[in-house]
């Protein structure tokens, strides 16, 4: 029952009711199972976006279902569609309003790189404003490929030091004398 990514050490025989594991690993795995999208819908993919939220493709499987429309309440954006330098600011301040630890995944053609869209009114990928950790290829990308990047994004999650980005950069020299996290 162990694989390569397996951080958790448990064997009831030995330890009862006791899982002994790491914080960084218990905060991934609550983070990664209860991501909630900003859905950044800009044109034609959005549909296909729409489509994993129905009953077929079902995102809630991931625990991702909660869409919220307030970037103070999401951490992941999704960005489905062309962005226009028209709307390219309005997406990057919507990205600076969601709170830290937070994601975004690129979805399609235009998101990723303009697409079709060689002209002076379109952004040549989304990731010349804002970080992008996902990239979904297609024209439109199909609901199954947006899963298996949101697939991609929780391994993603899991690999993050996130009891080290917890601690407040003042208090990280204490904290490194004390062993708690290491200098690197
Ligand atoms: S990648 Fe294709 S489907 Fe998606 S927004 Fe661009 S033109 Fe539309």
């Amino acid at each position: 029952m162990s694989t390569q990514k397996t951080t958790v050490g448990y064997d009831s025989k030995v330890e009862g009711d006791v899982i002994v594991t790491q914080a960084s690993a218990v905060i991934n795995w609550i983070r990664k199972h209860s991501v909630w999208p900003m859905p950044m819908g800009l044109a034609c993919c959005a549909i296909e976006l729409m489509a994993v939220g129905a009953s077929r493709f079902d995102i809630s499987r991931f625990g991702m279902e909660v869409m919220r429309f307030s970037p103070r309440q999401a951490d992941c954006m999704i960005v489905s569609g062309t962005v226009t330098y028209k709307m390219a600011e309005a997406v990057r301040r919507i990205y600076e309003q969601m709170a830290e630890p937070k994601w975004v995944v690129a979805m399609g053609a235009c998101a990723s790189t303009g697409g079709m869209y060689r002209s002076y009114s379109t952004l040549q990928g989304v990731d010349r404003i804002i970080p992008v950790d996902v990239y979904v290829s297609g024209c439109p990308p199909r609901p199954e490929a947006l899963l298996d990047a949101m697939i991609k994004l929780q391994d993603k999650i899991s690999d993050e030091q996130s009891l080290k980005n917890l601690i407040p950069k003042s208090n990280k020299p204490d904290q490194q004398k004390a062993g708690l996290i290491s200098e690197a």
